[in-house]
């Protein structure tokens, strides 16, 4: 769907540009040393994701994303509820985007602020309707049989009104519903009304399984009409996972080739290497590669063999021992107690 392209730093979201993967930090954020955390962005970085948005509660929290946007070389959102002066502060740092609801800001004036200091700052913001905190009237309405749907199209273009009314034009809409169907019909209506580029996702999805497959559902049939420019796939799980759920619906919608792909068996009273816990080990470091690779990890010799010799790299369990394969030919006899260690020497051989 051909849409505006807003610039979020060295990013440009919307029309033909490449679906951006993003997902929302999960901690409180607290002072002290930021280490960790600028580590963990950068292994978020390297598995995909490209935007990292952040809570900002208070104004104690804005200090400590300006003080990280000012280190890492990650576009940082700012998520804002209830006070504009946050907003304002955040607007000190580099950030690269804010995300408001102008309904709970505290009023048009303070939204005028807002916009005021985005525009000059070159900073855009995503507008992002909730169907958990719809407008009083509109859930009202919802209530009495209006559809979720069209109540989150109507709180949407409420907001957008707002910020047409005071010229900013780099915005970025989402319509979030914890229900399939709706955030299909939502995202289809708008779509149809607008040229703002939209950020996808399936709000409240739920534990790691049912979040991948209520999101998978919903992200793929929009992503395959031509409707998203940006996703999120919310899970009650890790970071991690929502940008390889992230990457896969991607994959699944024909939006995103090459990158590493993992073949690995689910494992049953036969195998002789344990596939479940060294996948977990693995999955975050073999995401992180830049490379166009098929990794097996396989449990026994029933289809390990096989399947490790026709990935670029494979791991099996074969009686006792492990093998390890590279582009076909077996390079390694080992024991389980060595798998990760050779594994990664392996790797790195690649
Ligand atoms: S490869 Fe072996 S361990 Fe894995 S599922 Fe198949 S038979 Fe079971």
């Amino acid at each position: 769907m051909q849409t505006k392209v807003i610039n979020i730093k060295d990013i440009k979201i919307g029309d033909n540009n490449p679906i951006v993967i993003q997902t929302m930090w999960k901690d409180h954020l607290t002072t002290g040393d930021l280490t960790d955390i600028i580590h963990k962005i950068d292994t978020l970085a390297a598995m995909g994701c490209g935007l990292l948005r952040f809570a900002v509660p208070d104004l104690g929290t804005a200090e400590i994303l300006g003080e990280l946007a000012q280190t890492v070389s990650m576009p940082l959102v700012a998520d804002i509820h209830f006070d504009y002066k946050i907003a304002l502060r955040c607007m000190d740092f580099p950030i690269a985007k804010i995300r408001i609801n102008p309904g709970n800001i505290g009023g048009k004036d303070k939204t005028a602020t807002v916009l005021e200091k985005a525009g000059a700052k070159s900073i855009p913001i995503r507008i992002g309707v909730n169907a958990g905190s719809l407008p009083g009237d509109l859930q009202e309405r919802v209530n009495t049989g209006m559809r979720p749907a069209l109540a989150l199209v109507e709180a949407a273009e409420r907001e957008v009104s707002i910020f047409k009314e005071f010229g900013f034009t780099q915005y970025i809409v989402s319509m979030k519903a914890s229900g399939i169907a709706d955030t299909i019909e939502a995202n289809r209506i708008f779509s149809e009304r607008t040229d703002a580029p939209l950020h996808l996702g399936v709000t409240e999805a739920g534990p790691l399984i049912a979040g991948v497959a209520s999101s998978a559902v919903a992200l793929t049939t929009l992503l395959k009409e031509g409707i998203g420019d940006t996703i999120r796939v919310s899970l009650s799980d890790t970071m991690e996972n929502e940008i390889i759920a992230g990457r896969e619906i991607l994959r699944a919608s024909g939006l995103k080739a090459g990158g590493v792909k993992i073949v690995s068996c689910p494992r049953c009273g036969r195998h002789g290497f344990d596939t479940h816990g060294f996948t977990n080990r693995w999955l975050s470091r073999l995401y992180s590669l830049d490379k166009d690779i098929t990794v097996a990890i396989m449990g026994c010799e029933v289809n390990g063999p096989i399947e490790a010799k026709h990935a670029d790299i494979g791991i099996t369990g074969v009686g006792e021992k492990v093998l390890i394969f590279r582009h076909g030919e077996i390079v390694k006899t080992i024991s389980r107690e060595d798998a990760d260690e050779i594994f990664e020497e392996e790797l790195s051989n690649l």
